[in-house]
């Protein structure tokens, strides 16, 4: 990697001083559970484009890819062209700005089910409009969510990540607001007939769940959309992580599987900011019309003070002329295969592991059963297992999402010799365990 600031690079902390630090003024030390990693997790000082340095100037292969939300890499010339064009324009006005809109019309023109389109802060938040504008749409106030998605932690999704009971997964969770969900089983058709049963306003999916890159079966998929079409239920994809990943028009314009709403985040602001977008159908999304429902009772509210940020809308707005390229995708989705198969290889050799994952999202199991859905996942499960893989990477200089789940997000600044590493780590890794 080039440090283009030299010198400026050299810190007086190393990860083990400021983890100690850390401990002191916020809990656990860090900002989400997932991102500590036993003794304590390395601090980033510097990304660009497939790597990331610590504080002691360790370099490691980026798998994470800021939780999968940088499709172009770190640092893409575009994103960082944005950002300096806007230094000279000022960077929150909290009134219209013209990459608003010029980045809603990209995201019109990409994704197909998108005919208008409300930006938000979080894929989280997304999900909450998205949910609020479906029973305002449906007068109707049960959702269905499927067993083993996540989505964000709004109240009402934040349930049956792990299976299908519905038990409180935080403390501080109000039990009512989970009272309205009912958790669907993943890839199998039995959710087409409780959707048929239950009178829902919305049904919400990951058309490829993201942490375990599981994706849907097409026949699952068009017997749910079957099912919310012949119950007037709306069928929300949350294309959070699939949304310009898995192409432009995100994985409804690969299955061709056409939803009423989608949500996005991550990528949709050119993955380097705190994003998060909804749309869907124009008759669905004029509830947020103010000037056409004044009517309270018929209008739905969205807001948020940084909502539609200048800076963000328009590293979005370049990021989206990028994922307009086709070779993008041509590349990212090569690489997939190439990690796919070459996984598959060393665990067909070895007899240890099944591997899943659709374009650019791969994961290793350490089960020799197909996994497709949370409770195969969960039979196969062996966090010991993962944790050291998690560790063993990190010690050959390769750094993937999560230490109890680790898999892999390839972006366009990988390289076939960044996946060749990966297979070759991951083969030792094998033959040790
Ligand atoms: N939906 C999915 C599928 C996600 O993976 C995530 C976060 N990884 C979210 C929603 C929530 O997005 P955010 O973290 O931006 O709130």
């Amino acid at each position: 990697m080039k440090y283009e600031n030299g010198d400026k690079m050299k810190s007086e902390e190393n990860s083990m001083s400021m983890y100690e630090r850390a401990r002191r003024v916020i809990p656990a030390g860090v900002t989400r559970p997932f991102r500590f990693f036993e003794p304590y997790p390395f601090y980033v000082k510097k990304a660009y484009k497939n790597k990331v340095i610590d504080l002691e100037n360790k370099e490691y292969i980026d798998f994470w890819m800021g939780h999968g939300a940088l499709v172009l890499g770190h640092m893409h010339q575009a994103i960082v062209k944005a950002v300096k064009d806007q230094i000279e324009y000022g960077f929150h006005f909290g009134l219209c700005n013209e990459w608003e809109v010029k980045l809603a019309e990209q995201i019109v023109k990409l994704v197909p089910s998108v005919e208008m389109v409300r930006f938000t802060n979080s894929g989280t938040e997304a999900n909450m409009h998205a949910i609020r504008l479906a029973r305002a749409y449906t007068k109707r106030l049960k959702i269905g969510k499927f067993e083993g998605n996540f989505h964000g932690i709004y109240e009402p999704l934040y349930v049956g990540m792990e299976g299908p009971n519905k038990e409180i997964e935080s403390a501080g969770i109000d039990p009512l607001s989970i009272e309205n969900t009912i958790i669907l089983p993943f890839n199998d058709l039995e959710a087409a007939k409780i959707i048929k049963k239950e009178n829902l306003a919305c049904v919400i999916i990951e058309p490829i769940m993201g942490g375990e890159s599981i994706p849907a079966d097409i026949e699952f998929l068009k017997e749910i959309k079957e099912a919310c079409n012949e119950t007037g239920t709306l069928l929300i994809f949350d294309e959070v992580i699939t949304g310009f990943r898995i192409s432009p028009g995100g994985a409804q314009e690969v299955f061709g599987i056409i939803p009423d709403l989608t949500t996005f985040g991550k990528a949709v602001g050119g993955g380097e900011f705190p994003v998060g977008a909804f749309g869907g159908k124009r008759e669905i999304m004029d509830l947020m019309d103010h000037l056409k429902h004044p009517n309270k009772k018929e209008f739905v509210m969205q807001g948020g003070t940084y909502s539609g940020n200048p800076l963000v809308m328009r590293a979005g707005y370049y990021a989206t002329k990028e994922y307009e390229k086709r070779s993008l995708y041509e590349h990212i989705n090569n690489l997939g295969n190439k990690l796919k198969k070459g996984l598959e290889e060393i665990v067909e050799k070895i007899g240890k592991g099944y591997v899943s994952g659709f374009g650019s999202m791969i994961k290793l199991y350490f089960t020799k059963e197909k996994v497709k859905d949370i409770r195969t996942i969960n039979k196969a499960k062996n966090k010991e297992i993962e944790k050291k893989y998690f560790h063993y990477l990190i010690s050959k200089g390769i750094i993937a999402m999560t230490p109890s789940e680790v898999h892999f997000y390839i972006s366009l600044p990988h390289s076939e010799d960044d996946i060749e590493k990966l297979i070759e780590v991951s083969e030792e890794f094998l033959k040790n365990v």
